[in-house]
C-alpha cells in the first residue's frame, strides 16, 4: 500500500467518527473521497448530494455520470483522478453548507489534499473554487482564473450539478477540464 493510501485510511477513520459539526445528526454515511490515492488530478466539490449520502461516494447518479461525460470530452485520463468534497456529511435538503460546517471540516480537506499531492486541483462550484483561494469573489468572477494553494494549481469551474441544469455551460467546463488535464500532462514533461 502506497504512503498516500495508508494516510487517506487513518484519515477516513477520523471522518467516519466525526461529530465536530450539526451535520454528523442527519447523514446516512460521512462521503470521503474516491478515486487514486495518489492522483495528479483532483475535483473538488461541495458537499455530499442524497445519492452520494446513501451510498457513501462522492459524485454518483446522475451528477456523476455527468461529470464522467464531461471528464471523457475532456480526454482526462479517469485512471488518474481523485472526486472529493469539502464538506463530508451531507447537509439536510442539500443545502450549502455554512461557514462554520465548513470549517470544522477544514482540517480534513486540508489533510486530505495534502495526503494526495496532486498536480491540478479543479474546484467545482463556488463553495470549493473560495476554499482554496484567498478570493472570495463570485464563481463567475473566478471561474477561469488560474491560482495556486500550497503549490498546487487551482482551476475554478461549474459543478456537473449545475451543467445539468444549464447545458450551455458544458463547453467552458470541459475546456477548463482540458487544461487543467493539459497542466497535469506538462509536469511529466
Ligand atoms: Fe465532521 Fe465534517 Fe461531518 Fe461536520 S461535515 S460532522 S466536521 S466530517
Amino acid at each position: 500500500m502506497n504512503r498516500a493510501k495508508k494516510k487517506l485510511r487513518t484519515l477516513n477513520a477520523s471522518v467516519r467518527a466525526c461529530t465536530a459539526c450539526e451535520l454528523h445528526e442527519s447523514r446516512t454515511y460521512t462521503v470521503f473521497g474516491r478515486g487514486r490515492s495518489n492522483a495528479d488530478l483532483v475535483i473538488l466539490g461541495e458537499a455530499p448530494s442524497t445519492q452520494d449520502d446513501v451510498q457513501g461516494k462522492p459524485f454518483v447518479g446522475r451528477v456523476g455520470q455527468e461529470l464522467e461525460h464531461l471528464m471523457r470530452l475532456a480526454d482526462v485520463d479517469r485512471e488518474n483522478v481523485y472526486l472529493m468534497n469539502v464538506v463530508k456529511c451531507r447537509p439536510p435538503s442539500n443545502r450549502t453548507p455554512t461557514a462554520d460546517e465548513v470549517l470544522n471540516c477544514r482540517h480534513f480537506l486540508v489533510k486530505q489534499i495534502a495526503a494526495i499531492s496532486p498536480v491540478v486541483i479543479v474546484t467545482t462550484g463556488r463553495v470549493a473554487s473560495q476554499q482554496l483561494n484567498e478570493n472570495f469573489g463570485s464563481l463567475g468572477a473566478l471561474r477561469g482564473q488560474r491560482f495556486a494553494y500550497r503549490g498546487i494549481d487551482v482551476y475554478p469551474t461549474y459543478h456537473p450539478a449545475y451543467v445539468l441544469r444549464a447545458p450551455d455551460k458544458r463547453e467552458l467546463v470541459v475546456k477548463d477540464l482540458k487544461q487543467a488535464w493539459r497542466r497535469v500532462e506538462r509536469s511529466y514533461e
